[in-house]
């Protein structure tokens, strides 16, 4: 790689490269980061900052863990690329099928792999269609996700994601895609009032799947995708009961339930996986993110037993014809069988449950401020809601910019991390420190004040 001044590199970029989510109004600076070590990442000129997303919430392991890349190197020294294809496979990739099998849902036992999320959510909902043809049920095809979810942007992800913000100059998205309402617990709860048959807004929350199946029918739904904890969206964590019972719909209704735990897969929210704080297992689990610790490129989608069985014993001229390239790369699954070796040496899942409940507790302090509305999150993965009226639950005019503004004092400050228009979000790596997780709440404490001084 070449040297080069921040200005040219600057240059270059602008000369030569899109990035996702592009504008150039919002690229006229760009931070270029060149290193990381723990939860410090640092940029071109130098300066520090808190990674407090985890780059984007999948930096799990922290930055600078030399064996994941002495794991890349070993791989790519003894054999660049092996075809996954059926007919052919490596050993990295059977061994971390192997381990995903133990630490996922006790009903996932088999894997695809992919490069990332949206290739995973491309997988899920082909594998959903998939078994509903094998099933002799070919009408069951269309899925059901909800509003703030995000699931990736490849064109039927993007028809899955649920933030329409990202919509309209891809139209038109993928027929057969419908969004419910998000239980979006800060909202949803004040507004509940008990009747039809909902005692409490999570039921309520969830029995907008059944009213969303019934209407369209329930003969023409594959499947029912949806995040544990919505990440992008804003990191909204559901009612204790809306899980149960959305579990209980999908068996009612036979849709299958697939669970992006993209974000909150490998200890985000201080448990393996997160389901498990409410009793509840997917038939299909998608993962990516924090598998690699973000190292390198890799996710997938874990099935359960019988939707194995439909793989397996499909006509072989009905067979399974899906595929990447990438698939299985044996690189990728090295690190990622390194980045579990670090799990578990350092107990990082418990590490995630016990920092992320200190975070949790920190955070509770910036409700001082009236335009806080609610501080949430579960495990190492929070959000801060601002509000122009938290009583009456009244937003910012989004003119107003506030959560940019609270972002760039972040920044100054040396936070890094992202917002959703008010939502200030937060998922620094699992193996941030007590005295990290100070710093990032008083630096947030610190700018929201800034913000609304005078
Ligand atoms: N699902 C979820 C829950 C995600 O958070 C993301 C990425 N933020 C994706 C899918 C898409 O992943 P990718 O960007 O790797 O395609």
């Amino acid at each position: 790689m070449k040297e080069r001044d921040l200005q040219s590199a600057i240059e270059a970029d602008h000369a030569h490269l899109i990035h996702p989510l592009h504008h150039p109004s919002a690229h006229t600076a760009p931070r270029i980061w060149v290193k990381g070590k723990g939860s410090i990442i640092t940029d071109m000129e130098g300066t520090e900052f808190i990674d407090g997303l985890s780059g984007l919430w999948n930096v799990n392991i922290g930055h600078g863990r030399a064996e994941l890349a002495r794991a890349a190197q070993s791989q790519m020294e003894t054999l660049a690329y092996a075809s996954n294809y059926v007919g052919c496979s490596n050993l990295n990739a059977i061994e971390l099928a192997e381990r995903l099998a133990q630490l996922t849902y006790p009903s996932i036992n088999t894997f695809f792999f992919a490069s990332g999320g949206g290739e995973a959510t491309e997988s899920a909902i082909k594998t959903a269609r998939f078994f509903w043809k094998t099933e002799g049920k070919p009408d069951k095809w269309k899925v059901i996700s909800r509003e703030l979810g995000y699931h990736g942007v490849t064109l039927a992800a993007m028809s899955a994601t649920g933030i329409s913000s990202y919509w309209p100059m891809f139209e038109p998205r993928t027929p057969g895609f419908l969004h419910i309402a998000s239980p979006y617990p800060y909202f949803f709860n004040y507004s509940f009032k008990p009747g039809n048959g909902a005692a409490t807004p999570g039921i309520a929350a969830a029995n907008l799947l059944e009213e969303a199946i019934l209407k369209e029918g329930a003969d023409s739904i594959a499947a029912f995708i949806a995040e544990p904890v919505q990440g992008a969206g804003g990191v909204i964590v559901p009612q204790e009961d809306y899980f149960p019972r959305i579990r209980e719909i999908c068996d009612q209704y036979e849709v299958l339930f697939i669970a992006d735990e993209v974000i909150t897969g490998f200890g985000r929210t201080g448990l393996w996986f997160a389901l498990d704080h409410w009793g509840v297992e997917p038939d299909i689990l998608n993962f990516a993110k924090g598998v690699t610790s973000g190292y390198l490129p890799l996710g997938g989608i874990g099935i359960n037993d019988r939707i194995r069985k439909a793989i397996h014993e499909a006509d072989p001229a009905k067979r399974y014809m899906h595929a990447y390239t990438y698939s299985g790369h044996p690189t990728t699954c090295a690190v990622a069988l390194a980045n579990l070796d670090y799990f578990e040496r350092e107990d990082v899942v418990t590490r995630a449950a016990e920092t992320g409940a200190y975070l949790q507790s920190c955070l509770k302090t910036v409700e001082r401020h009236p335009q806080v509305g609610e501080t949430r999150g579960l495990g190492m993965l929070a959000a801060v809601e601002l509000m122009e009226d938290g009583d009456s639950r009244k937003k910012f005019d989004p003119a107003l910019k506030i959560g940019e503004k609270v972002q760039v004092e972040t920044a100054q400050r040396g936070l890094w991390s992202r917002v959703r228009e008010d939502v200030y979000c937060l998922a620094p790596p699992l193996t941030t420190s007590r005295g990290e997780v100070d710093r990032i709440v008083d630096i947030l404490d610190q700018s929201i004040a800034a913000v609304f001084k005078g």
